[in-house]
């Protein structure tokens, strides 16, 4: 049984028996895992925080040949996220980023642009206390990533050029954009804002974007119409999302 060291983040992890616990992991080098954490439960067991959701951590484990689920043995912590759980909306943006991580990213399959994504969506909820930038960039980098984004500048129906300034509209159950002439009942509306903060979060970082890109509303919009997306593909609700709470102004 190899031992494997590696750069991780921990997404979720639950009680397992008396005193283990079950581990969903992203591993930087490996992809998404799951593992067994031995005795993790113990009072004074030698895993202390490190398991805790979005842990930033350099995890330890064997593989195990026949089973799926490997045996973590080791777990040092490089960032934890423990307090930033504390701020009800930010807790609720890091629920969303593990959910998400958990539902989309197939089993080990390594990508380190999905780590980073991850990574820094967080780190940008934990230094800021404002979800909502960091939200919007997280789902809408998800969903490219993913490859499920649909064109945003043009009329899927159409075919026009949606300009700068005119808000378009987004068909959840086909996952395109709609210009104001093609428009349909059923469709979201995506505002001129949210559309200028969509090409600003493709383009640029999130920690050189500026917080104020767009008022919180046009985030929300733009968020609102990704998770569409991602629940269209992994087929279910996201439970994390009932609780977000709607934007303020
Ligand atoms: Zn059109």
């Amino acid at each position: 049984m190899p031992l494997h060291e590696s750069e991780a983040i921990v997404l979720q992890s639950y009680p397992l028996g008396e005193a283990d616990r079950l581990v969903s992991f992203l591993s930087r080098s490996m992809g998404r895992m799951r593992g067994v954490a031995a005795g993790a439960r113990k009072p004074k067991s030698r895993f202390g925080s490190t398991l805790e959701r979005l842990s930033h951590v350099r995890i330890w484990f064997h593989e195990r040949e026949t089973r799926e689920l490997v045996r973590i043995s080791q777990c040092e912590i490089i960032e934890s996220f423990i307090d930033a759980f504390r701020d009800y909306p930010s807790s609720i943006a890091l629920a969303l980023f593990s959910e998400i991580s958990q539902a989309v990213l197939p089993d080990r399959e390594a990508s380190d642009a999905n780590f980073r994504l991850l990574l820094l969506a967080s780190q940008a909820v934990k230094r800021t206390g404002k979800p909502e930038l960091p939200l919007a960039y997280f789902a809408l980098w998800s969903v490219k990533l993913g490859g499920w984004l649909p064109a945003l500048d043009r009329c899927a129906k159409c075919g026009r050029a949606i300009p700068p300034a005119e808000q378009a509209y987004f068909l959840p159950r086909s996952s395109s954009l709609l210009c104001a002439r093609c428009r349909q009942p059923v469709a979201r509306t995506l505002s001129a804002n949210a559309l200028v903060a969509a090409r600003k979060i493709l383009g640029e970082r999130l920690d050189r974007i500026a917080e104020d890109v767009a008022p919180s509303r046009a985030l929300r919009e733009l968020t609102d119409c990704m998770l569409d997306i991602i629940e269209h593909q992994i087929d279910r609700k996201l439970s994390s999302r009932e609780l977000l709470e709607p934007p303020v102004a």
